[in-house]
């Protein structure tokens, strides 16, 4: 898919999201909040639904808890044009409730879709249920700050997925703060083994070991072709795009 594509096809998505009536949450909404970003990316940030000024702004992360997040995201390095950021659900909960699960299996097939078109390297779930979407089961409390693969049908499919707790929750919850800023650092190095990851199962997809001739001396086999070293350093945890990855300038 080309960056024109990629784009477009995210703007479909957006527009199906703002005329969508799937589940009840459509009625008490000011605008629905498809997501926004760099469809380049190879982070997605993956909150649970619009708070009050995303309701009437139609955009994810605003407010007090947008402003934390783009300081999280600043003390790696990142600015929030660099990665695509959007919700489990996307239409206001009203009174900022959770969602049901009838309304997040409703919402699901669209975040599905755009992570499809995306195809991230790295999901970073922003609160519980965010997280429960990607890992059912697992507890916020013991896995925020680490990274595991995804075991749901969202993926992604060979990249990693980070925990984290919801920025919001540090408004309400001062400790946590501190916990969300002692997490970020390892979102980068989450990145990277993402990366690695990804690297790994295509080169196993795209050469896969022929099996053996029978009763060939070792010694005439073709000698498997050495795997690049890792390039460990401090530019390695810059956030690339898909662009600067095809044209390493
Ligand atoms: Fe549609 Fe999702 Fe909004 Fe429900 S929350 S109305 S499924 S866009």
């Amino acid at each position: 898919m080309t960056p024109d594509e990629r784009r477009k096809a995210l703007d479909a998505i957006a527009d199906e999201i703002r005329d969508c009536t799937r589940c009840r949450l459509h009625e008490g909404r000011t605008r629905s909040v498809p997501g926004e970003g760099n469809a380049e990316t190879e982070v997605v940030l993956v909150g649970e639904g619009p708070g009050f000024n995303e309701d009437r702004q139609g955009q994810p992360f605003v407010g007090a808890a947008g402003s934390f997040l783009t300081e999280l995201l600043g003390t790696v390095g990142w600015r929030r044009d660099d990665v695509f950021i959007t919700n489990v659900v996307k239409c206001r909960p009203p009174g900022n409730r959770d969602p049901e699960p009838d309304e997040i299996g409703a919402c699901t097939p669209y975040l599905r879709r755009q992570l499809d078109v995306i195809d991230p390297a790295l999901v970073v779930t922003l609160g519980r249920h965010s997280l429960g979407s990607f890992l059912p089961g697992a507890r916020i409390g013991q896995v925020h700050g680490t990274a595991r693969p995804g075991t749901t049908e969202l993926g992604p499919e060979t990249g990693l997925v980070f925990a984290m707790y919801h920025p919001a929750a540090a408004l309400h919850q001062g400790s946590l703060r501190q916990t969300l800023l002692d997490d970020a650092p390892a979102i980068p190095v989450a990145l990277l083994d993402a990366r690695e990851r990804r690297e790994r199962i295509a080169a196993a997809e795209s050469h896969p070991q022929p099996a053996l001739p029978e009763a060939q001396p070792a010694a005439e086999l073709d000698p498997q072709p050495a795997l690049p070293e890792a390039q460990p350093g401090t530019d390695q945890l810059t956030l690339f795009t898909r662009d600067a990855r095809t044209d390493p300038r």
